[in-house]
């Protein structure tokens, strides 16, 4: 047997894979990956695989990139982890104030965890609190968007609205509410994307009117519902929510932990909005609070964050403990984890990335247009700053796990979503790896539906 060969059958024996049936690896083997490089991981045969989906989104400026690599061995020699109740460093200072600067300073309040779905419960919990310590305690339910996601433990299951994820949980769950989702490509005939958002927000105006006295909280993932399979909509619909959640005293929570950093076009996505946007208030035109994680240490250590306005943090700040907020995770404001985001606000900073995202968005537009603009199998084609997709028609049973496998033979790394192919490449991808991207995702769609 060879050693790579033994690594895959000691990772079946002993590792239980994340988002898989087990079973299925009998015919689908695991991919041992020895090392990664920029845009490209390499695997045991030396295959060089180029990593379409950014090794599940987190990823922003390559694998071993040189810049992280040497702020993180720099922490490392000086400090590796301290507690943060207490006590506190250089680098959670540092990120918190630079994160609150990125927003104007209109949330400028930074609360830590490690993963996507405990920002999400942060945020709910926080929002509940606060109503409660503002002589609201009956304000304790939350709304989200059909097929919204925002994380899979019990808590951020509330308003995580996709089937497959929640229904053996349900009973564990307390459910929250849904809304219907502004996805544009449910515009009828004559219809723009921007009339699906006023629809849409036509109809959460209902559920805040007839609710809004037990509703803490709305959840949205700004412009594109990711793990629903990149439905893209019109920033309209955020601009009216904004403006509803204020009217209705119900907070908006932007989970932006798969659209931040960049990823929309702006860092925040919610950029789009607040330019034109009109409320009342500190944070006229913001959301109450942004969930960050993903791509926010560059792709490297677990790091997650809520950031907040002064009217939140001002609710909590009292003479008493019980109207504090609670919340108490060991590694919050990890300093290898938030030097590894310093490094890569750094590298946004120096390399002007959100203006060179501009051209490489628009090549992978182009080079999708071109491979798949007139394809026969290929619906909604759709595209915002450095997330494309595109719909199969008729794609057979099993066609995520074909068209990966096939991707896989092909050279690049793509992970269908039901019948849904996207592209979410980290930002160091040039003309050819682009290039290559869209050959291999082509060869793949047509050995998938063969
Ligand atoms: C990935 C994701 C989460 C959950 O993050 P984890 O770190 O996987 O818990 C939450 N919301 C959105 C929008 C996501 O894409």
């Amino acid at each position: 047997m060879s050693s790579a060969d033994a690594l895959l059958a000691r990772s079946l024996a002993a590792v239980w894979h994340p988002c898989t049936q087990m079973k299925q690896h009998e015919t689908l083997p695991l991919v041992p990956i020895m090392r990664g490089e920029g845009p490209w991981l390499i695997d045991a045969d030396g295959r060089r695989l180029l990593d379409g989906v950014s090794s599940w989104w987190v990823n922003l400026f390559g694998h071993c990139n040189p810049r992280i690599n040497a702020a993180i061995k720099a922490q490392l020699d000086t400090l590796e982890h301290a507690m943060l109740a207490g006590f506190t460093h250089e680098p959670v200072v540092a990120l918190s104030e630079r994160l609150a600067a990125l927003t104007g300073q209109r949330l400028g309040h930074a609360f830590y965890a490690s993963d996507g779905a405990s920002a999400t419960e942060i945020a709910l919990k926080m929002s509940v609190h606060y109503w409660r310590n503002r002589g609201e305690p009956g304000k304790t339910r939350f709304l989200s968007l059909a097929g919204g996601y925002h994380g899979e433990t019990v808590g951020a299951l509330a308003v995580t609205d996709v089937a497959i994820f929640r229904d053996a949980y349900a009973p564990l769950v307390r459910a929250g509410s849904t809304v219907p989702t502004p996805d544009a490509r449910t515009a009828g005939a004559g219809e723009t994307a921007a009339d699906v958002a006023r629809r849409a927000a036509a109809a959460l105006e209902a559920e805040l009117a007839a609710h809004h006295a037990e509703i803490a909280a709305f959840i949205v993932e700004p412009l594109v519902q990711g793990a629903a399979g990149m439905v893209m909509y019109d920033p309209e619909y955020l601009r009216l929510a904004r403006a509803l959640c204020e009217r209705y005293r119900v907070h908006l929570i932007a989970d932006e932990i798969a659209v931040g950093c960049g990823r929309s076009g702006r860092f925040f996505a919610w950029e789009h909005v607040a330019d034109t946007a009109q409320g009342a208030g500190d944070a006229a035109g913001w959301p109450d609070f942004i969930c960050l994680s993903k791509g926010i240490s560059g792709g490297y250590l677990p790091l997650s964050l809520v950031l907040t306005t002064d009217e939140v943090y001002r609710a909590f700040y009292d003479d008493s403990s019980s109207r504090a907020f609670l919340h108490s995770h060991s590694y919050t404001g990890n300093p290898l984890a938030c030097r590894a985001a310093l490094a890569t606000l750094d590298i946004f900073a120096e390399d002007e990335v959100l203006e060179a995202n501009r051209v490489r968005a628009r090549l992978l537009g182009d080079a999708l247009q071109a491979r798949f603009g007139a394809h026969p199998a290929v619906r909604h084609l759709r595209q915002t700053g450095m997330i494309a997709a595109f719909d199969v028609a008729a794609a057979p049973a099993g066609f995520a796990r074909r068209f990966f496998a096939a991707g896989l033979a092909h050279g690049v790394l793509l992970r269908p979503i039901g019948d849904t192919v996207y592209f979410m490449p980290p930002y160091v991808v040039g003309e050819a790896e682009i290039a290559h991207l869209v050959a291999g995702a082509a060869a793949a769609l047509d050995d998938a539906l063969d």
